[in-house]
């Protein structure tokens, strides 16, 4: 099992699309997939064509209770595609954990306690714009995380933040995490800025970056509102082509680990 969050405290930077889009892929290439969805907007369920009113149990309950694990689970109309759903009341976790002990383990602890049949290949995290309890639950059951980022200016300085919270969080929690790539999206050649953004993360960080790059594309922003990730809305469009690159991209590096080990 692989388990990879989608992550950036910085908000609107592609990060639902990314977890919805990868998710569908990674399916259809036949891989079993688990989409978590630890954002109390819960765009990435809604994007997988589930309406919150008709789920009686969701990720809160799992973080409460996490041998519920099971009962949370829910499947979606795509293949090999399952999801653990968000709610409302997971905007109160940090409030009701402030006396529990170790809060960071819980989703980790839930993960252990999967059943076989539900046993997925990849785990994918979507995670809130924000470094809470439910980014750091995230970030301590991970082995990768994918950094979605706009080439605009304050996207470095964010950038530089996050890669210190991850160093701290692999420093006291989790020994594994690693940084799986740096994904643009949203990405337009022809800006100047993007070019000199794009260098910059470069420099820093050069071996990390994602080849493939997500376009700006109508059709990736109109997929969501359909409850469909865009291979199943228009799968010749080209923002579909770019999430299939990258999920290749993707099962290279993390099928790879596996054959060096
Ligand atoms: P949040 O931080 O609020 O959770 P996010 O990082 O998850 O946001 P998304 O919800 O994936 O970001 O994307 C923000 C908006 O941009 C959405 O309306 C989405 O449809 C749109 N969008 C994402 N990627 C693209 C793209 N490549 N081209 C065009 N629109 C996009
Ligand atoms: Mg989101």
């Amino acid at each position: 099992m692989n388990i990879i969050a989608i992550t950036n405290q910085k908000g609107g930077v592609g990060k639902t699309t990314t977890a919805v889009n990868l998710s569908a892929y990674l399916g259809d290439l036949g891989k079993s997939v688990l989409l978590i969805d630890s954002d109390t907007q819960g765009n990435a369920t809604s994007g997988l064509g589930v309406s919150r009113k008709s789920i009686n149990f969701s990720l809160y309950d799992i973080l409460v209770n996490p041998s519920k694990i099971n009962d949370v689970i829910i499947s979606t109309e795509f293949k090999n595609l399952k999801l653990i759903p968000s709610s409302y009341a997971l905007s109160k976790l940090d409030a009701d954990f402030s006396d529990t002990q170790k809060p960071e383990y819980k989703l980790k602890n839930a993960l252990k306690c999967i059943s076989e049949e539900n046993l997925p290949d990849y785990v994918i995290i979507d995670c809130p714009p924000s470094i809470n309890l439910l980014t750091i639950n995230a970030l301590v059951c991970s082995d990768y995380i994918i950094v979605p980022i706009q080439c605009e200016y304050y996207a470095l300085e964010g950038l530089s933040q996050l890669v210190n919270s991850v160093m701290q969080i692999k420093k006291l929690h989790n020994n594994s995490l690693e940084i799986l790539g740096i994904l643009f999206t949203m990405y337009s050649k022809r800006l100047k800025l993007t070019m000199q953004v794009e260098n910059e993360v470069k420099r820093c960080l050069k071996n990390k970056v994602f080849s493939t790059t997500i376009p700006r594309t109508v059709r990736l922003s109109e997929a969501p509102s359909f409850g469909k990730p865009i291979l199943y809305f228009d799968k010749s469009s080209c923002g579909a082509k770019s999430y299939l690159d990258l999920t290749k991209e993707i099962l290279n590096k993390c099928e790879d680990r596996f054959i060096k080990v």
